[in-house]
């Protein structure tokens, strides 16, 4: 079966930017699996696997603008350290959390004081090209109910 709209795609991936560090990789868990043609995914990422099938592996390279954008340079702001939300000891490089009007938005903290700490509200990603190995490991069609809903179920998607 090939990648269409509203069919369900499992697949690992592994992501790396282009200096070729790796970011992320599905492998040893369980793949991933989106909704195709419902934007659940990057968009350039999704136009890419359209037509592809079960079994096939790819490489997609996306440009920055097409994956998190560029990098904005006035997005570091001095937040209190209580507003942030972080596992582990707050240091340079951690991904907090923070609460805006806007909803949750993830931070990366580039220098912490005593009660305040400098972060970087660019994605972080952004900047970057990417390239994602992408082996497609599963087609389906999509149940009434994971069209009604707008994603996937199921191992790697979601659970309610
Ligand atoms: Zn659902």
């Amino acid at each position: 079966m090939q990648i269409a709209k509203d069919t369900v795609v499992q697949f690992h991936y592994v992501l790396k930017t282009e200096d070729g560090t790796e970011v992320e990789k599905s492998a040893g868990g369980d793949p991933v699996s989106y909704l195709h043609g419902h934007g659940n995914i990057l968009p350039g990422l999704e136009a890419q696997l359209s037509g592809a099938s079960e079994g096939d592996c790819l490489s997609v390279e996306l440009s920055a603008e097409n994956a998190y954008g560029r990098r904005q340079e006035n997005a570091v702001q001095r937040v209190p350290i209580k507003h942030l939300q972080h596992t582990g000891k707050l240091r340079v490089g951690t991904i907090a959390t923070v609460q805006t009007d806007n909803g949750a938005r993830q931070v990366t903290v580039v220098k912490v004081g005593k009660f305040n700490a400098d972060v970087d509200s660019n994605h972080p990603l952004a900047g970057h090209n990417l390239c994602f190995d992408i082996e497609i490991t599963a087609v389906r069609q999509a149940t009434a109910e994971e069209l009604a809903h707008g994603h996937a179920h199921g191992p790697g998607g979601h659970h309610h």
